[in-house]
């Protein structure tokens, strides 16, 4: 049985604003007050996990032990099956320090064209993957992830997501997650998957 979140105040351990307000109003019927890790005064632990599960752990467990209450982590990225997962726990790192996601995509193509070539029984296919850590200040932690499948298209398509968006296509539709309208990504995305689970888990009483 995994615990329970028992109300009150839950840090994110995000300096991002958006993604704390998304967050605040998923969570907000179960009672939380969420607080961000940059409120807080928190700083940013190094990300140096070789999964997402890692990765969230490490931010978590950071953000509860220093400030002493419940704390929820995500970490993200895309992950193409002819690159043995790659970009992975690496999908921000691959747009350099200007956060140029353009160069990211072309790097993501170049080296899946690279891969495709050496092996042809090699396909497109690929998977955003979502890990979700609800830490405890005393090291308990709850762990969850959410995928969601594609295939990896050429040229990058649409305007309206982020990150690796424009180039992956989810399973079973034929338009980019950049060329979605943002609800439908998030009822299907490897981030709702994730949460389901969550709040399924630690936040809804039986
Ligand atoms: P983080 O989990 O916020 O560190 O994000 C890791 C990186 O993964 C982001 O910078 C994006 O490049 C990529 N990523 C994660 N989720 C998505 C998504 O839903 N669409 C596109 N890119 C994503």
């Amino acid at each position: 049985m995994a615990r329970k979140f028992a109300g009150g105040v839950l840090v994110i351990a995000s300096h991002n604003p958006g993604k704390v307000r998304e967050i605040g109003d998923l969570l907000a019927p179960f009672g939380a007050s969420v607080i961000s890790a940059h409120d807080f005064g928190l700083s940013e632990p190094i990300e140096d996990g070789d999964t997402f599960i890692e990765n969230a752990e490490i931010k978590a467990l950071a953000a509860a032990k220093a400030s002493g209450h419940v704390a929820l982590a995500d970490d993200s990225g895309l992950c193409v099956h002819a690159l043995g997962g790659e970009p992975g726990v690496y999908s921000a790192r691959w747009a350099g320090p200007g956060k140029d996601f353009t160069v990211a995509m072309e790097k993501v193509e170049e080296a899946l064209c690279a891969a495709l070539a050496k092996d042809p029984s090699l396909d497109r296919s690929a998977h955003f993957a979502c890990a979700l850590t609800l830490a405890w200040p005393d090291g308990h932690v709850e762990n969850f992830e959410g995928q969601v499948l594609g295939t990896m298209t050429w040229p990058a398509r649409g305007e309206k997501g982020f990150g690796y968006d424009p180039t992956f296509i989810p399973q079973g539709f034929e338009t980019t997650f950049a060329e979605m309208d943002p609800a439908q990504k998030h009822v299907m995305s490897h981030r709702a998957n994730a949460f389901k689970k969550l709040v399924a888990a630690c936040f809804e009483t039986d």
